[in-house]
């Protein structure tokens, strides 16, 4: 049988024989809201095409990287050829001195960077890093974050666990639980009595930049600035964690929304942040404040497996084989991956910016409008041109309030979506992603199905 003759339905049977629930990553398999997911034969530009013909607008974009569209003609064509020149060298190369030089040019606390294959990678090295570079063994998060599936970040990680209500992961040692606090996001008191208490013993904070990842959750003003702050002034560290806000929530990430205004390298903020309505609304920072190190994965790949982790030059250079932190991949700076994103970034300049804008903002309006009409209680959220839809009526400032959402609202809302073809994030806890391909046409084709997908979940 081959992928062409096969429906989704068949291939999801046949999966769940030999892949734990028939996928390689949870939310894949629609647990929230029922189903079969649609088996992805093909896509193109803002559609993509199941294998029962079905053809869907796509509001996931893979999860991200997919910022400027699937099977962008310039991206396929730099793998294409990268590949011609062979798939992996294990060795040096130039992409990947390009594509490391490319982030240090956009991203102003980045001094020198690594690559590694995922997000998770990324999260995970910094961590070790920090530890190194501190001597201390404590990391501090935040509940809703979520951090990649790295042992010590597993705690009250949003996304894919809230989906399926879970706290944390099985298989998570005591120990290293006992090395991870959890905060709840935005609760200034609780960082500054943890860290009158316990200062001494925290290697770093790690936060996302903007949490998405419980939906999308506008930080509190000057928020990182404090977290930078407050880490420093005790002798540990921040990390900030740009893997989905990078490149995405503005051409510098969320630090090109919420870093020093001054300066900024290929900087374009584009827009504010905050809820729908400009209530909220996060200013660009006013201090001079900077993360230790960063992660980065999605974007930079252009689709391919790409993550990476970088900040402060004396931090990075702890990295063997210059200090005493080891870490390495057998394909990590790989020659495909990095001509992927490099030829993305490349289509990443300020009018790509400001159609993100323009596309993530009317795309609000059109849902906003709908929903209201059908009287469907929601709440819209933005980080730069990242939003999200909340089915509750207040703002989202914690995971706790995420958790407070009609999630059966909005498991009718999608299905009635995906019906008349629409592919959204198939939970109610993860951001929206449009791409450059998302014109004003596709834009259309979405407002067509809206009303009645309102009407499905009031
Ligand atoms: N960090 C954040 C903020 C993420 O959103 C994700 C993935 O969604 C990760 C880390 C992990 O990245 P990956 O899935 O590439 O391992």
């Amino acid at each position: 049988m081959t992928l062409d003759e096969s429906t989704s339905e068949s291939l999801f049977d046949r999966a769940k024989q030999v892949i734990p629930a028939g996928v390689n990553s949870p939310v894949r398999a629609f647990g929230s809201v029922g189903g079969t997911p649609p088996f992805i034969a093909s896509a193109s530009g803002a559609l993509l095409t199941d294998a029962d013909g079905h053809e869907y607008v796509d509001l996931v974009g893979s999860w991200g990287p997919m910022i400027l569209g699937h099977a962008n003609p310039r991206v396929v064509e730099a793998v294409r050829e990268a590949a011609g020149r062979g798939l992996s060298f294990g060795a040096p190369q130039t992409g990947e001195v390009s594509i490391v030089e490319e982030l240090v040019r956009r991203v102003r606390p980045l001094q020198k960077v690594r690559l590694v294959n995922s997000g998770t990678e990324a999260t995970m090295s910094a961590l070790r890093v920090a530890r190194a570079a501190t001597g201390r063994d404590v990391v501090v998060k935040f509940a809703g974050c979520y951090h990649g599936h790295v042992d010590a970040l597993l705690a009250e990680a949003g996304s894919g666990v809230a989906t399926f209500a879970m706290p944390g992961s099985a298989g998570v040692t005591e120990g290293t639980a006992r090395d991870t606090i959890v905060l709840p996001y935005g609760d200034r008191d609780a960082v500054t009595s943890l860290f009158a208490e316990r200062g001494g013993e925290i290697a770093a904070i790690i936060t996302e930049a903007a949490p998405a990842n419980m939906g999308v959750v506008t930080p509190p003003e000057h928020f990182n600035a404090f977290l930078a702050e407050t880490a420093h002034a005790a002798g540990a560290l921040l990390i900030t964690d740009e893997v989905l806000t990078g490149f995405r929530a503005s051409a510098e990430g969320y630090y090109g929304i919420d870093g020093p205004t001054a300066g900024g390298a290929g900087s374009t903020p584009a827009g504010g942040a905050g809820t729908a309505d400009g209530a909220g609304s996060a200013p660009a920072g006013g201090s001079d404040w900077a993360p230790d190190l960063m992660t980065f994965g999605k974007v930079i790949g252009g689709g391919l497996p790409v993550g990476a982790f970088g900040g402060r030059a004396d931090l990075m250079d702890l990295l063997a084989p210059l200090g005493p932190v080891y870490q390495a991949g057998t394909l990590s700076g790989n020659p495909l991956a990095t001509a992927a994103g490099l030829a993305t970034f490349a289509g990443l300049d300020d009018a790509a910016y400001a159609q993100l804008a323009r596309t993530s903002s009317t795309l609000q309006s059109l849902v906003a409008d709908a929903l209201s009409t059908a009287g469907v209680p929601h709440v819209i959220q933005t980080a730069g041109t990242l939003f999200s839809v909340f089915f509750r009526e207040q703002p989202v400032t914690t995971y706790d309030d995420a958790k407070d959402q009609d999630t059966a609202a909005f498991g009718r809302f999608f299905h009635a979506l995906l019906e008349g073809g629409v592919y959204l994030p198939p939970s109610a806890f993860e951001a929206w992603f449009v791409s450059t391909a998302h014109d004003e046409q596709i834009v259309d084709r979405i407002a067509q199905v809206l009303p009645a997908a309102a009407r499905a979940a009031a």
